[in-house]
Order: structure tokens, then sequence, then C-alpha cells
């Protein structure tokens, strides 16, 4: 397994605990130089706070504890292609690279089969 798939893995593992907690299951890490800086999962539910996604939590977290420099060397993964809102936050912050485990559009598919909270009000892209 190469670099990418194990932290896309930890993108998914993360995304497993944030659906057990009744939110959409996605997991996001950034990382430098082959060291995670910060991982999180999706919050948008909890709170009724709907920009609380992963991605931007995790890069809101490792900016609080790197550089402007450090950030423009970082890598984000996330277990789902981020959305435009996280793609902007991504493009602003200059980070380098962005590696995802599937395509937006089967972001339906995900909330379908993986997020058990019951909740029927879920959008379905699919
Ligand atoms: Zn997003």
């Amino acid at each position: 397994m190469n670099k990418d798939e194990q932290y896309i893995r930890k993108c998914i593992e993360l995304a497993e605990i944030g659906g057990k907690t009744a939110d959409f299951p996605f997991g996001s890490v950034v990382v430098l130089d082959d060291k995670i800086i910060s991982e999180k999962y999706n919050e948008a539910l909890q709170n009724n706070e709907v920009y609380r996604h992963a991605e931007l939590l995790a890069l809101l977290d490792a900016q609080k504890k790197l550089s402007k420099d450090e950030l423009s060397r970082c890598t984000i993964y996330s277990s789902v292609e981020p959305c435009p809102m996280c793609a902007f936050a991504i493009q602003e912050l200059n980070i380098r690279r962005v590696v995802f485990g599937l395509p937006i559009a089967d972001n339906g598919r995900i909330y379908k089969v993986e997020n058990t909270s019951g909740r029927t009000d879920k959008r379905d892209l699919s």
C-alpha cells in the first residue's frame, strides 16, 4: 500500500467514526512531510452547523499549527472529492496537493450505503 492509499484509508476510518455519531460519513487528514498534522470527520449535522465539513475542520486545525509556508507544502486527503466550499478554502490556503477517495458524483451512494443515522433529509446526488 502506498502512502496515498494509507492516508485515504485513514480518511475512511475517520468517516466511519463520524458516521457513527449520526453525521455524514466523511473524513479528512492534512499531511506535511509524511506526518499527519490534523484529522477530522464531518460535524455538519451536529448543532446544524452545515459548514463543518471534514476538510474545512482539518484545514482550520492545520492552520492553527502551521505557518502559511508550511501549509503550502501540505497535502489534504479526503474520503470524497471536496465540495466547492472546501475546494475554495484549499485554494485560498494554497494547499499543494489534494487526494480523494471517490469523486463527488458518488456522494449520494455513500449516504445511502454508509450513513446509519436514519435521517431521511440527505441530499442524493446520484
Ligand atoms: Zn466540503
